[in-house]
């Protein structure tokens, strides 16, 4: 079976293409076509995924994870029923619940093999990556591609077919904005520039909502305490979210609230919302100019289409805003499974072609280097990270670079690889992170300051190789991809055991 899956931040979805060339989403056992990216540990033997964990979870929170994706490469453990669960392994129970709805839509045996393009989003580094291999691994997924999802999009809008123009992605959904300039080959399309905020979405409009509603309430019924009621304000902000998504269909749509005994009905319409999110929409649009300049740094002049993804682009107030931001009219067709599509696209291209073609191209997320002693430094001690392959420099990329031995007679080298960690690369070790660590030894007796050379390369999937080498004596240290943050091998046998004893319910 081979199917595409969208791993997202706050909803996940599957799906798989037809024999008519046409992607087609499959819907969940609750008939839903995107599943929420929750999962709640409801006993030792088992875990409900989707949206009845999102309801547990909202009553026990302590045995429900959300908004796992933004931990996925970090190094942290959280205990159920005593066992000890990662980001890999609470998103290989998501990945299992859709590979099981895929096999149920599709009528296949449960026994049968899995084969998908999984998407991630564009700036997701080594680490993220490799977790999100790991979390395939451990559901059982053997991993055709991970697929940038922007990438994904232009896959699903049919504009990856265009050689020679450029499009701009803009992914608006629950609790993440993207923004990505592709530019489109003769052999796919490649990731030239992408930026975005992981704490913009949705959510952030709802939450503006729901505060409109309380205070709106307050005004009216001045005796009344709105903001000590619990279950009002959970109320309230189910209820806003409803009358968000009423307003994409409906110039205007009052909200009738009910405290105790008070009914208050609140007059809501679209000039409402697009007040209160005016500063969100104005966030989104800076970050599409930052982008965009990144982008003509690059070369890129001006973007030709310009497509709209996540479920958030349905407010009509965004396609405005960025037509009137770009001077062209956005597309939007099926901004919730634009991702999900594309990677059914491309999996059944991959299919087709056996998987050595590959029609996508993507770019070095973040930049990579060395940590290295400053000689420059007047007190001797400073340390940097010197960057030797460059953020958005195509994928494959390798870089060379020679580095020297501090003192005389020395018989080791420690290399530590760190990739950046902040939005703007910075030779401050504090704004980047290790991802790689080793010692290259038996060196032989050198002068202070020999050359030690180091090769770092990173493969079309994003995954970190680095080679140092001392040319005299040709000693060579590989480092295996270990990544802090990753589970190694020991840990995934064990995570795989934990989770071959759990049932998935949805
Ligand atoms: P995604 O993560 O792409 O699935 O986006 C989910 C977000 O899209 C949530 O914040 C939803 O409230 C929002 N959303 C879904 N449908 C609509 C709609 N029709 N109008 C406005 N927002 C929507």
């Amino acid at each position: 079976m081979i199917i595409g899956i969208d791993l997202g931040t706050t909803f996940s979805a599957v799906a798989v293409l037809g024999a008519d060339g046409e992607p087609s989403v499959l819907s969940n056992g609750l008939g839903e076509s995107t599943t929420p990216s929750v999962v709640y540990f409801d006993s030792p033997g088992s875990v409900l995924v989707g949206t009845a964990a999102r309801d547990a979870a909202a009553v026990d929170p302590d045995n429900g994870v959300a908004l796992v994706k933004r931990r996925m490469g970090e190094e942290f453990e959280l205990l159920f029923h005593g066992t000890a669960h990662t980001p890999e392994s609470i998103s290989a129970l998501i990945l299992r619940s859709l590979v099981e709805d895929a096999k149920r839509q599709t009528g296949a045996d449960a026994g049968e093999e899995v084969r998908a393009v999984i998407t991630v989003p564009a700036y997701f580094g080594v680490r993220e990556r490799e977790a999100t291999f790991q979390a395939a691994r451990l559901a059982g997924i053997e991993v055709l591609e991970l697929l940038a999802e922007p990438v994904a999009a232009a896959l699903h809008y049919g504009v990856a077919a265009r050689p020679g123009s450029t499009v701009l992605v803009y992914d608006l959904g629950g609790g993440t904005f993207d923004t990505t300039v592709l530019r489109i080959q003769r052999d796919g399309a490649q990731v030239v520039a992408t930026d975005g905020d992981s704490r913009l979405g949705g959510a952030d409009w709802d939450e503006r909502v729901a505060d409109f509603l309380t205070q709106s309430f307050a005004a009216a019924e001045p005796d009344s305490d709105p903001y000590d009621e619990e279950l009002f304000l959970h109320e309230v902000r189910l209820i806003a979210e409803v009358a968000k998504k009423d307003l994409s269909e409906r110039a205007s749509r009052p909200v009738s609230l009910r405290l105790g005994g008070r009914r208050v009905t609140v007059p809501f319409d679209r000039s409402t919302l697009t007040g209160i999110g005016s500063d969100l929409v104005d966030r989104t649009l800076a970050i599409v100019d930052r982008v965009l300049s990144s982008a003509e740094g690059k070369g890129i002049r001006q973007v030709h289409e310009v497509v709209l993804v996540g479920g958030s682009t349905r407010m009509p107030v965004i396609a405005a805003a960025v037509e009137a931001r770009l001077g062209r009219t956005p597309r939007l067709l099926d901004p919730d499974h634009a991702v999900v599509r594309g990677a059914a696209i491309r999996a059944g291209e991959l299919a087709g072609a056996g998987r050595a073609s590959r029609s996508t191209r993507s770019v070095v997320p973040r930049s990579f280097g060395v940590l290295i002693d400053d000689s420059h430094a007047p007190s001797g001690d400073r340390r940097v990270v010197v960057h030797t392959v460059h953020r958005n420099a195509p994928l494959p990329a390798a870089a060379t670079t020679e580095f020297c031995t501090i003192v005389a007679g020395q018989d080791s080298v420690r290399v530590q690889v760190f990739e950046q960690a902040g939005e703007l690369p910075s030779e401050d070790p504090a704004a980047n992170r290790r991802v790689l660590d080793g010692e290259l030894t038996g060196l032989p007796p050198l002068p202070a300051g020999s050359p030690i050379e180091l090769t770092l390369r990173v493969s079309e999937d994003g995954l970190l190789r680095v080679t140092a080498r001392e040319p005299r004596s040709g000693t060579v240290l590989e480092l295996e991809a270990y990544m802090d943050g990753v589970v190694d091998g020991e840990s995934t046998r064990r995570l795989a055991t934990a989770l071959g004893t759990l049932t998935v319910r949805q």
